[in-house]
């Protein structure tokens, strides 16, 4: 068991890149901050007064029409929020969140 010490190539290498402005790393994951919770509070309120507490259900997950008091707002296109959100239940938006984990 020998050790090899390589020198000076890395370190330089990450000084280099961190003195070229590579500090503010934008991270394109979706993250829902106040801005999301706002949204989805809305949304559901809006969904509340038009077609009461009722999750609308999907055929695609065997899952039909019915009452529920724990409604969240689900991304139609997970990670897009411009593609607008849809009312399911809870149980519902499991659902989604696994099967769009691939
Ligand atoms: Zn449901």
């Amino acid at each position: 068991m020998r050790s090899v010490v390589v020198k000076a190539v890395g370190p330089t290498a990450c000084a280099d890149a961190v003195q070229t402005g590579q500090g503010q790393r934008v991270v394109k994951r979706p993250q829902y901050g106040p801005a999301h919770q706002r949204t989805s509070a809305a949304l559901r309120a809006e969904h509340v007064a038009r077609y009461g507490w009722v999750c609308p259900g999907d055929p695609d997950y065997d899952h039909p029409l019915h009452p529920s008091h724990d409604l969240v707002a689900d991304h139609v296109v997970p990670g897009h929020p411009e593609h607008g959100y849809r009312i399911v239940c809870r149980t519902l938006n499991r659902w989604y969140m696994s099967a769009s984990r691939g």
